[in-house]
């Protein structure tokens, strides 16, 4: 028999989704990350942990809602005792969802009264606090996430925020309630619940207020948050004795094959590591979006200068750019056409690299890693160790057998491209 999992989370993007599945892998869950909508009669595995990551986040409200159900609804049946809704801690919505119009799908689904939402992410500079979010030492209206294109969130109060997205009334779990530790966070839920609450905001400006709120909800069938809130989770399922003690792997086997960086972000992140490993010595070769859409630089040629220049190492694509200079192309072609077109290329060109014997692969940027990802027909991966803050090594679930690093475009230090690799062995 198939063993049961334990938790189940649906999150609303792909490196969101890895960001959580690392954290329940880091404090000590067999965690597995499934990529779109499991079927129904999906297999995990013996995973104890399965994050389904969607697309989600700003797609219309009712497709949300769909998605999300029948995530839920295959984790259940894989025999899920709880459910996380996962979505980002800069709490990225806009005043139609589809944060709570999705946690209240959900809590009907699951038949729950009243549910805890709490973004906060104090390692990455999130919290809350009066219901209101920080980011770093300015409110969430006052950080760049005000001038979002999809998202921009210009009201730092949840409770209001959060209160425009949902039917049910939207209260607040104060700080001091979460200091007071689990018993007094229960109390207050049960009253809140018997004055018709249906969602709280928690408070949480440090990692001991986010363990509070876990064991708090120890029993909850539903929880919604950042990755910040999954911290708490997986020590209730160890203190029942359903999960063992804490083993991170600090590397991870790999087959023998070639290694390539594909990147196409052009986050500043990503960008100064496209230059670190330029100036290592790493071989990088450039896309150029207007001689992709000429027909200038074809697939065939990109893919025989990789298997020329990785015969001793990894090399490296990349079409990450200046913002003038992707704002020149934007202009161009359009914004939606160059972003698709790269992506194709990157994705078209990881196939052609996996059928030639590459097993390793480096992705810098959210689509991007999503484009590759569903080019290379990977739907499940297992989290690894970590790389670097939020990114994982990963391994594909079933054949072929391939070790994957998808880096949201920000994330990691200058060396990542560089050094990643150690953490890898035969
Ligand atoms: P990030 O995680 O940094 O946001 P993404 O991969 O999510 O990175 O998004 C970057 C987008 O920019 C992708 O759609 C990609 O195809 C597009 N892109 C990459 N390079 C260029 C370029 N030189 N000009 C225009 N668009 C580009």
């Amino acid at each position: 028999m198939t063993p049961s999992i334990l938790l189940g989370a649906v999150a609303d993007d792909l490196t969101g989704a890895t960001d959580l599945a690392l954290m329940l892998a880091r404090n000590g869950m067999k965690t597995v990350q499934f990529i779109g909508v499991p079927p129904e009669d999906a297999d995990f595995g013996d995973a104890e942990a399965v994050v389904v990551a969607l697309k989600s986040r700003t797609i219309a409200a009712d497709d949300a809602i769909a998605m999300s159900l029948a995530s839920a609804l295959a984790l259940r049946t894989a025999g899920a005792e709880q459910i996380l809704f996962k979505y980002c801690s800069t709490f990225d919505s806009t005043d139609a969802g589809n944060i709570g119009p999705v946690a209240e799908a959900l809590m009907d689904l699951l038949g729950v009264p009243i549910a805890v939402a709490c973004p906060a992410f104090p390692a990455a500079g999130r919290s809350v606090y009066q219901g209101h979010l920080f980011v770093g030492a300015s409110l969430l209206s006052d950080s760049p996430m005000r001038d979002h294109p999809l998202t921009p969130m210009r009201d730092a109060n949840l409770v209001r925020v959060l209160q425009k997205q949902t039917a049910g009334r939207v209260g607040l779990i104060p700080l001091d309630i979460v200091e007071a530790g689990p018993d007094a966070i229960r109390a207050l839920l049960i009253k809140a619940r018997q004055a018709g609450f249906r969602l709280m905001i928690a408070d949480a400006v440090r990692d001991a207020d986010l363990r509070q709120l876990g064991e708090a909800l120890s029993i909850a069938p539903l929880v919604t948050g950042g990755s910040g809130i999954a911290m708490g989770l997986p020590e209730n399922f160890r203190k029942a004795g359903r999960i063992g003690a804490i083993d991170v792997p600090a590397t991870m086997r790999a087959a023998k094959g070639r290694s390539v960086v594909l990147a196409g972000s052009c986050s500043m992140a990503t960008r100064g590591q496209v230059q670190a490993a330029i100036d290592a010595g790493m071989p990088a070769l450039r896309l150029i979006p207007a001689d992709i859409a000429a027909g200038a630089q074809p697939i065939a040629e990109i893919a025989n200068w990789v298997l020329a220049n990785t015969a001793r190492g990894p090399a490296l694509v990349y079409s990450s750019d200046t913002p003038e200079a992707v704002q020149q192309v934007q202009q161009q072609m359009g914004s939606q056409e160059a972003g698709a077109l790269i992506e194709h290329m990157l994705a078209n060109l990881s196939v052609v690299l996996r059928d030639n014997g590459f097993n390793r692969f480096i992705v810098a940027g959210g689509e991007t890693s999503g484009a590759v990802v569903a080019a290379l027909g990977v739907t499940a991966l297992q989290i690894g160790p970590e790389i670097a803050p939020g990114v994982p090594w990963t391994r594909s679930v079933g054949t072929p057998d391939l070790v994957l690093a998808l880096k949201s475009g920000n994330f990691g230090a200058p060396d990542f491209f560089l050094k990643a690799w150690d953490l890898l062995h035969d």
